[in-house]
């Protein structure tokens, strides 16, 4: 699956991030990774994905990993607390300016972050053309039927 590390645009020292892709995005998103241990530089995470597909693989920068303000919580089997985490991760191929925004998820029970399958990556105008469609949708609503 998918392998993280930090890249120091400095030295240009890649050091693996030794955490699960979970811990890795869900740090990633609360705060910018720390500096280079060896030059002091500013470090980029990076990862590398196989989406099986040829085109869409390869190593790619995070420029961003966001989740939303609000998370989801409910009581699963054996009435243990089950959160869902739907991350929206924009990517960015190394060596190119184009840009993927990629939705993995998890489930997260106890200390157990369980990985849905079936990630979107969408190629960023792609993601847009549906984000502005949805907030079309939502003007048109509110215009339709006032509160
Ligand atoms: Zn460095």
């Amino acid at each position: 699956m998918a392998a993280q590390y930090f890249f120091c645009i400095q030295c240009h020292k890649k050091v693996p991030t030794h955490q699960k892709l979970f811990d890795t995005l869900y740090d990633f998103s609360k705060m910018a990774p720390e500096e280079c241990p060896a030059c002091g530089g500013t470090r980029e995470l990076h990862t590398t994905l196989d989406f099986q597909l040829g085109a869409g693989d390869g190593d790619f920068k995070v420029v961003s990993a966001l989740l939303p303000d609000k998370l989801e919580s409910w009581l699963g089997e054996e009435s243990e607390e089950v959160t869902f985490y739907p991350f929206l991760v924009v990517l960015q191929r190394a060596g190119d300016s184009k840009q993927f925004c990629w939705m993995p998820y998890w489930h997260v029970t106890g200390k157990e972050a369980r990985y849905g399958q079936h990630a979107v990556c969408l190629d960023q105008s792609q993601f847009e053309s549906l984000t502005a469609q949805a907030q079309q949708k939502d003007i048109r609503e509110s215009v339709l039927e006032p509160a």
